[in-house]
């Protein structure tokens, strides 16, 4: 089974970037164009953004603390902190549209 399979209908109607904006279990999820019922991507990619999300966010605090430490690193603080914050965002987005299966929507409003 492909991970582009939407989990309500198993027709393969999902593109990686479809994927990609389909968010994590956390969000509503987008639409299957044939059946169009919400899916979202599953656990693995769940787990993958706060993962990923903690070890930015460890970064930023030590790049934080280290920050009035050298020259270099104070002119380089903020340009360094804001690469990893749109990271966060951007990162999890490109894997989820490679890796990863789609599946329900288990958020009870998206059924409203
Ligand atoms: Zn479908």
């Amino acid at each position: 089974m492909s991970i582009y399979t939407c989990p309500h209908c198993g027709e393969k109607t999902f593109t990686p970037i479809k994927k990609a904006v389909s968010g994590t279990m956390k969000s509503k999820g987008k639409p299957c164009p044939k059946c169009g019922k919400l899916c979202v991507n599953g656990k693995g990619a769940t787990v993958f953004e706060a993962v990923y999300c903690l070890i930015a966010f460890a970064f930023i605090v030590v790049i934080y603390l280290n920050g009035l430490k050298s020259e270099w690193m104070f002119t380089h603080e903020m340009p360094m902190c804001i690469c990893l914050l749109a990271s966060m965002y951007v990162v999890p987005r490109i894997v989820n549209a490679f890796c990863f299966r789609l599946v329900q929507s288990i958020r009870l409003d998206a059924y409203k």
